[in-house]
C-alpha cells in the first residue's frame, strides 16, 4: 500500500480505521476511547468537500465539516454553497465553523465547534466563548493528532497504526482538495485543482448570461 494522496489511499484509511474497531465521534462530546475524530477544514473547493463526503457515506463514515464564511475561493451564501451545506447534513455529516481569527460568529448552518484557519500559535489551543475550539485539550491531545497539511504527514501517514488500533482515540485532520485532485505534488494537485475550477467558472460564466464567443 502506498501512502499517496489520492481517493484510493483515503479509501484505505476509512477501512484501517474500522479494521482498527474505531467509532466516529463528533466534538461536541470530549473524545473518548475507541473514537476517530475525522475533521475536515474546507480552505479552497466545496467540491473536493462533496466528493469526499459521499465516498465516506459509502463506506458509512461520518466526518466533521469545518466551512468558512470568508474564504477568497468560494462562497457559502451562493446557491452552490447552500446546496453544499444541505448535502453534507443530508449525507449524515457534521458542519462546523472554519473562521479566521479573532472572528467567530456562530449561526445556526454551523454546530457550535470552531477550526481556526492557519492559526498562530498564541491562541490555538485557546478556548473560544461559545464553541468547542477542536486545538483546544482534551480534544486537542499530543499524540492523539495527526494532519495532513500540504500533502505532508509530519508524524506519518497513520493508516498502520489505525490498522492495528494503536491510538486510544485519534483526531485525523484531512484537507478535501489534496486528496481529490491529483498531482505528484502540492503544487500539481492545485494546479488540477484551478483546472477544475476554470471549467466551473466558464459554466457559471455561462450561466450568467456573458458573452463567451
Ligand atoms: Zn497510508
Ligand atoms: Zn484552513
Amino acid at each position: 500500500m502506498s501512502c499517496t494522496f489520492d481517493l484510493e489511499h483515503y479509501g484505505e484509511l476509512l477501512d484501517s480505521i474500522s479494521a482498527g474497531g474505531y467509532r466516529y465521534a463528533t466534538f461536541e462530546a470530549e473524545p473518548e476511547a475507541g473514537a476517530v475524530l475525522l475533521r475536515h477544514d474546507v480552505d479552497l473547493s466545496l467540491d473536493a468537500a462533496l466528493r469526499l463526503a459521499r465516498l465516506e457515506r459509502e463506506r458509512d463514515a461520518t466526518a466533521t465539516y469545518f466551512l468558512m464564511t470568508e474564504s477568497v475561493f468560494y462562497n457559502l451564501d451562493s446557491e452552490h454553497g447552500r446546496a453544499t451545506l444541505e448535502e453534507l447534513r443530508d449525507l449524515g455529516h457534521s458542519v462546523g465553523l472554519h473562521a479566521v481569527y479573532p472572528r467567530a460568529s456562530r449561526d445556526d448552518r454551523f454546530d457550535a465547534v470552531v477550526a481556526w484557519h492557519n492559526p498562530d500559535r498564541e491562541y490555538v489551543h485557546e478556548p473560544v466563548s461559545g464553541f468547542v475550539n477542536v486545538m483546544q485539550p482534551p480534544w486537542f491531545t499530543k499524540g492523539r493528532y495527526r494532519s495532513d497539511s500540504n500533502q505532508h504527514w509530519r508524524e506519518g501517514c497513520p493508516h498502520e497504526e489505525l490498522a492495528s488500533g494503536d491510538f486510544e482515540w485519534l483526531q485525523l485532520l484531512v484537507h478535501p482538495e489534496i486528496w481529490v485532485y491529483e498531482g505528484a505534488s502540492m503544487g500539481d494537485t492545485m494546479r488540477a485543482m484551478l483546472d477544475a475550477k476554470q471549467a466551473e467558472w466558464l459554466e457559471q460564466l455561462v450561466d450568467d448570461r456573458i458573452d463567451l464567443t
